[in-house]
Formats: structure tokens, sequence, C-alpha cells
């Protein structure tokens, strides 16, 4: 016998509680407690003899080798390599941002693959409107308009689709459920109906999941538990570029991150990043210098802009755009303490361009030489890269991937690069196709670079 009964739940993380609460004791937000139905199922079940086997482990087939490799290079690179058959993948962004368009492009543009693409949020003819902007044409990409999940699983079923998009999560609702699309147990359900369906059928199912302001997933973390991958887009709305990251993957690395350009046709796959992370110069201008951040196994070269101009009020003013505000305080303290520069009386300014956000600390080098560049004046040669993390005794400490990321310079044009002397201990340095300055101390950095 099945019972409806009421509880309440955080919307945020998903805890249940008998009664109404101000503050969540789990997640410790306040009031994200709504009251919804579930139905509970009777709980005196017998035992039921089940069909569940065990198999050996090498008997087990490998998903690594089934892979739908699609044409979006950038999408395959978040996922690990291509879409694996029977996952659920969320993609969770902003509204606006441009989530439905990455999935109906990725839809269009599978040609002779039959995908089935539901929205909650559009009619189909305004679907058919945004589909005749993107280029591309699949004759079996299939639209539909449905909210209700048994009614997406019975047609998913009979229609038999390699891929199912649904746009949104936050638009479904299972008729079982008495609470509003949107909330904690009709996300919670849907998903897991959608989840059973992926399993079952082996075919990959998409989501798309509109994030709130706070950067969190709308409704409930538990979603992102669920889910095998998480991807979030990310972009400014207004800046035409637009990044993918991977969140979670149970199928791959998760640092990896995809660039794509909006155009009026779609989203175009940006596959050198560098073009548009580094501005074309013509004159020589001070406060400007490259670096190189890694981006998953990806190297990308970055371009920093600082300006250091005499503070007018009493604080100095310290702003980071795409950098760690604080970790730019510690530069900022290691330069002023161990090698003696007058900063605490100016105003910094940074800015890494593109509108990208980099946690790397291997760029310290670049955002350091772009500082003292502005603040001597002194531009820096457009073809010399800067990397290293900046410790606090002012040694410059060894990065990662170091042979990687001078191949990419080097492949770029660039003919110099400044790197920390201990993260290229086992190469060749005469080998390698650019002019290594291994750095090892700032002071020592300084009057290589500045004279
Ligand atoms: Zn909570």
């Amino acid at each position: 016998m099945a019972k409806i009964n009421t509880v309440y739940l955080c919307q945020n993380c998903g805890h249940s509680a008998a009664k109404w609460l101000g503050k969540c004791p789990s997640c410790g937000q306040w009031n994200t407690f709504v009251e919804e139905y579930v139905t509970k199922e009777s709980k005196s079940k017998p035992l039921l003899p089940s069909s569940t086997k065990a198999i050996p482990l090498k008997e087990v087939v490998s998903s690594e080798t089934q892979r739908y490799v699609t044409k979006d290079h950038e999408l395959n690179r978040v996922l690990g390599g291509g879409i694996v058959p029977g996952s659920l993948v969320l993609i969770g962004g902003e509204p606006g941002i441009g989530k439905s368009t990455l999935m109906l492009q990725a839809a269009i543009q599978m040609t002779g693959v039959k995908v089935l693409y539901i929205s909650g949020e559009e009619s189909e003819s305004q679907i058919k409107l945004r589909a005749e902007r993107i280029s591309g044409e699949n004759p079996e990409c299939y639209i539909c308009t449905e909210v209700k999940t048994q009614a997406i699983v019975h047609l998913a079923k009979e229609l038999r689709p390699s891929l199912v998009v649904i746009d949104s999560i936050q638009t479904l609702r299972n008729e079982y459920i008495e609470s509003a699309p949107g909330s904690v147990s009709q996300i919670r359900e849907c998903t897991s109906d959608l989840m059973r369906f992926a399993k079952d059928e082996n075919i990959p199912v998409f989501l798309i999941g509109h994030i709130t302001k706070d950067g969190s997933i709308a409704g409930p973390k538990i979603l992102e538990h669920m889910v095998d991958t998480v991807l979030q887009f990310e972009g400014d709305r207004h800046n035409t570029y637009r990044i993918l990251r991977t969140i979670k993957n149970r199928f791959g690395s998760t640092s990896e991150i995809g660039i794509y350009e909006m155009q009026g046709t779609g989203l175009r796959q940006v596959s050198n990043p560098s073009e548009i992370l580094i501005s074309q110069r013509d004159e020589q201008v001070s406060g400007i210098s490259i670096s190189s951040a890694l981006e998953g196994l990806r190297p990308l070269l970055i371009e920093t802009q600082a300006l250091v101009s005499s503070a007018v009020y009493g604080t100095p003013q310290r702003t980071a755009n795409g950098y760690d505000g604080k970790r730019l305080n510690m530069l900022l303290a290691v330069l002023e303490k161990k090698c003696g520069f007058r900063l605490a009386v100016q105003d910094v300014f940074v800015n890494i361009a593109g509108g990208l956000r980099i946690d790397d600390p291997g760029i310290d080098l670049g955002i350091v030489s772009a500082i003292l560049s502005s603040y001597h004046d002194i531009p820096l040669s457009d073809k010399a890269v800067f990397v290293g993390e900046v410790g606090l005794s002012g040694e410059i400490r060894s990065i990662s991937r170091a042979e990687q990321r001078i191949n990419e310079a080097s492949k770029l044009g660039y003919e110099d690069i400044y790197i920390s002397k201990s993260s290229l201990s086992g190469l060749n340095l005469k080998k390698l196709p650019i002019r290594v300055h291994a750095v090892s101390r700032m002071d020592e950095f300084f009057s290589l670079v500045f004279g």
C-alpha cells in the first residue's frame, strides 16, 4: 500500500525533516525548507528472489572502447573522449548563456545519428527557428515538447535514439509526485527515472539544468551526486566566449575545459585558445606579459595586463580580474618585502585577458612581470613567456608539465621562456626549440629581465 506523506525538504541539499526548520542542519543554509508530498512505499515487503547475477570482472565489457565521438571536439574533450553509452550527463549554466544552443547544435551536427531532443522550455516552432540559424542538418533529429518523465521514457523506448537531450531538468515532473516541477522531490525522482532508463537501455541522456546566482545548480546537490558527469557552461553575457568545464566525471578527468565563441550561426569551437586570449599588439606597451597556464592537460598561453599607479586615497586599491585577489596581495607583499619595491602606496590592477579565470599558480611569474613592467614603465618583449610559481621567500618554485608548456610556447612562435629552474630537471635544454632562461629567485629574475 502506498501512502502519501508530507515532509519538509531542504531545496539546497535535500535534507528531510518532519517539521519546518529555519536553518538546515545538514548544509547550514537558511530558509530553504519547503513542504513536499512524497509517496512512501509500504515497508513490509517480502524479500523476493531477484534475477541479479554476478559476472567475472574480465568478462565485463569496457565502455572505453564504445564511446561515441561527436563532431564537437571541445565536447568530446570535456567528456573524456566522447559520449559514453548509458551515461547521464548534466549540463549546468546560467539562464541565457547558451546551454540549449550547445546541445541543439550537437544534436543537429550528429549527422545520421538518431537524437531525441525534448524541451519543456520552448515550443517546437521556437526550436525549429533556433535550429535554422545553426549550420548543419541531421534528418534523424527528433523534437518533442514534453515534461512528464513517464511519457518521455515511453517515447524514448519506442523511438530508440542514440542520444536523448532534455531541456531542462527543472521543467520535468513525475506524475506520482505532488510537488511542483523544480522542487527537490521532483528533481530527485525525475533524475532517477531517467537514470534507470539510461542504464537499462544503454542510451546516453543529457540533462540541461539552470544554475542559481551563487553558482550552484538550482535544486538539490543530490542531482550532482546522482549523475555520472557534470559539465558547467560558463561565460560572461557581454563576452562572446564560453567555457565548458568538467566539474565531475566518472569516465575521465575533471580538469578539462572546452572553449567556444558565440556567433550568429551557433557556437564555434575554438581549437587554438591562445588566439583569443592574447591580443595583437602593434607597438610595445608596458604592463603586459604572456604566461602559460595549464587547463586540464592543455597548456594555454594567456595574457596578463597590469596597471600600477600612485594611490590617490589613503588605502591603495588592489583589483584582480580572472585571478585570485588574495594571491595578488601575497605577490605584492613578496615584491615589497623580499625585492624592495615600494608597492604599498600604489594602486594595482590585474586583468587576465579573454574573460578566463585562472587558478594555476604557474602564472605567478607572468603576473609579477606585468606588475613590474607597469611599475617601471618598461615594456616586456612580446616574444617572451613567463612561467613559475612565486614562493613567500621570493623563490621561484617548480611547476608541473614544464615540457608541454615550453613546447606550446615555441609552437606559437615565442622565442624566450623564463621558467623556474627546478622544473627543468631531466630536460635537455639544448634540444628545446626556444631559448630557455632558468630562474630560481625573484631578484635574479628581475635583473635578468629588467637589467
Ligand atoms: Zn540543506
